[in-house]
């Protein structure tokens, strides 16, 4: 299992630190893992000139999965967006075919009290949301602004998805299923948009080949409604990019806690790249404050998608909510009652409770 592993920038190099610890006890635990870095974004700016160079590019292109940390900076602000730090992530996602987002959101029942939504609604909701995320609206063509013939300007944006888009997405959902509650939920508008009839058409076919999943329909409305209603009537979600950017943004905050989530971006191999959703946090950087559990719930779903060891994926999660229950918090998450800890203690923690 080769993977290769890009710090970033911020607490990128902190996090992944602890995430690397956890799978250097995996590997002294007999996992067979070759495990190379390389610099990304600002980092890889400063001593390259490119957010993402080639031997980089190469690197993540040679692994069967990557462990990502963040990127992004103020010092990088004013940089052309060819060479800013977060054009590292697109170019990888393009360059790799990483079209399927997957996004866990979970509440540990000891940080419950964390949601915006009464603890009684969201203790134990654990939802996966499978967002697409190379097509649809965001790169459909023609798109622009131009001028009427009254002289007034008018924008316009194509929502499109051809038949095959629809159908790898879809698989990579039943797929997800398969590996958790095999609840599927897919969520269009195909009330009013003929992308969305088709995309209900085409899930239906494909649902032919997974017996196993009860799969059900939802408009993106209703879903957005039954979210905050009773989030813990999902399982997976699976949507394009346009409705799964938002209704992943939301669930990912039922949580209330950025710093505990993890993500992965996977192509039609399960290759993927696994980072936490949350960015470089430069206003904690090099302070021992950021949560490193993101980071470390990635490399989980790394093992768990990428190198189909779901047993290993279960004992680090399960390490990470034994931390939890003992009261070990980041600042991020600290509640009064609870033990406060940094950065490495935590990472310290995780591997303890393995
Ligand atoms: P952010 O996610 O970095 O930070 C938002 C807030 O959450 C900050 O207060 C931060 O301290 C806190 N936070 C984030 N992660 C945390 C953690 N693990 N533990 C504790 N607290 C944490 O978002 P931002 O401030 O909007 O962006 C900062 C930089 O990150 C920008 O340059 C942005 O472009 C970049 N960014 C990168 C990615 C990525 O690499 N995929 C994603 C989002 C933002």
């Amino acid at each position: 299992m080769k993977i290769a592993v890009l710090p970033g920038d911020g607490i990128g190099s902190e996090i992944i630190a602890q995430g690397l610890k956890v799978l250097n006890a995996l590997s002294a635990d007999g996992l067979k893992l070759e495990i190379e870095q390389a610099p990304v974004g600002g980092a890889a700016y400063d001593v390259s000139g490119d957010p993402l160079p080639a031997a980089t590019l190469k690197l993540a292109r040679e692994a069967d999965a990557i462990l990502f940390g963040a990127v992004g900076g103020w010092q990088y602000d004013q940089l052309p967006r060819a060479k800013r730090p977060e054009q590292a992530i697109l170019g990888l996602r393009k360059e790799l075919g990483l079209f399927a987002n997957l996004r866990p959101a979970k509440v540990f029942p000891e940080l419950a009290e964390a949601s915006t939504l009464r603890p009684e609604v969201v203790a134990g909701m654990d939802i996966l949301i499978l967002r697409e995320l190379t097509g649809d609206i965001y790169f459909g063509q023609p798109r622009g602004v131009r001028k009427l013939d009254n002289g007034e300007r008018e924008g316009f944006d194509t929502m499109r998805y051809s038949e095959s888009e629809i159908r790898r997405i879809a698989h990579a959902g039943f797929r997800a299923a398969m590996k958790r509650a095999k609840k599927l939920c897919s969520v269009d508008k195909s009330n009013v948009l003929e992308t969305s009839q088709l995309w209900r058409e085409v899930v239906i076919e494909v649902a032919r080949e997974y017996p196993g999943v009860e799969l059900s329909h939802m408009y993106v409305d209703n879903a957005a409604m039954q979210l905050l209603r009773d989030p813990r009537q999902f399982d997976v979600m699976v949507t394009g990019n346009m409705f799964g950017d938002i209704l992943s943004d939301e669930a990912s905050m039922l949580t209330g806690s950025i710093g505990m989530l993890p993500s992965a971006s996977l192509d039609a191999n399960n290759k993927g790249l696994y980072e936490p959703i949350h960015g470089s946090a430069p206003d904690i950087a090099g302070k021992d404050l950021a949560n490193p559990l993101a980071t470390i719930l990635s490399a989980a779903m790394m093992l768990r998608y990428s190198f189909n060891q779901d047993q290993v994926a279960n004992r680090i999660e399960a390490a990470v909510a034994k931390v939890l229950a003992r009261g070990l918090r980041t600042a991020d998450i600290h509640r009064p009652g609870t033990q406060r800890v940094g950065t490495a203690q935590m990472g310290d923690a995780v591997v303890a409770a393995l």
